[in-house]
């Protein structure tokens, strides 16, 4: 006598996750250069890093307009002893429902207040003159743009650099993976155009 066990196994689908990878990254041509990108070992001034990069290099001239990459609220205006000017906003909830929290640093002249709300693709700053000043500019003109999930409120006591506006700014989220034309897909914002809630576009002028 035969005991016939139906053995049932679980058809487990393991959906490949637009969240999980680097996706290839697509930069419009008439962007502004990623100068050093995530996760790059080399920096803005061609020099190796001593950790991979956290955020984004965006070149450009002074004067350049800054802009918020999103909706969002301002939470802070800085000016780190490292990162010189920088403004961090929370850009509410990403597609994946995670918080998107950026810190724009390296900038010269800013033009937003901490409390005061911005819409996507409003002049917040502007690139300055200031990039000998900072030590963390490396001498060349750009904007550091960095995601993380939660910003560094109150005291910063001694935090300097990434970590002095971002608790993770050690693990930097892939700022592609939110682009509003899809991951990889750097996204020019353009007055006008309607792009979903909790997307990314580029926060600097396209041609
Ligand atoms: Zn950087």
């Amino acid at each position: 006598m035969y005991t016939f066990l139906s053995v049932v196994v679980a058809s487990t689908v393991i959906a490949s996750s637009t969240f999980a990878k680097s996706p290839p990254v697509q930069v419009p041509s008439n962007a502004p250069p990623i100068i050093s990108d995530y996760k790059s070992r080399m920096g803005a001034n061609n020099l190796p890093r001593s950790s991979r990069h956290q955020g984004l290099d965006v070149g450009g001239p002074n004067g350049m307009a800054i802009l918020a990459a999103a909706d969002g609220a301002v939470k802070e205006v800085d000016v780190g002893t490292c990162w010189g000017p920088t403004i961090v906003i929370d850009h509410g909830l990403g597609p994946d429902r995670k918080p998107l929290i950026a810190a724009y640093g390296h900038l010269g002249p800013v033009s937003v207040k901490a409390g005061q709300r911005v819409k996507r693709g409003q002049v917040i700053a502007k690139l300055g003159n200031n990039h000998k000043e900072f030590r963390c500019i490396v001498g060349v003109r750009h904007l550091h743009f960095q995601l993380g999930r939660k910003w560094r409120s109150g005291a910063k006591g001694t935090y300097w650099g990434h970590v002095r506006y971002l608790v993770d700014g050690k693990k930097g989220v892939n700022p592609h993976l939110y682009w509003a034309d899809g991951p990889g897909k750097v996204t020019c914002f353009q007055k006008g155009n309607s792009y979903p809630q909790g997307t990314l576009t580029y926060p600097a002028p396209c041609k």
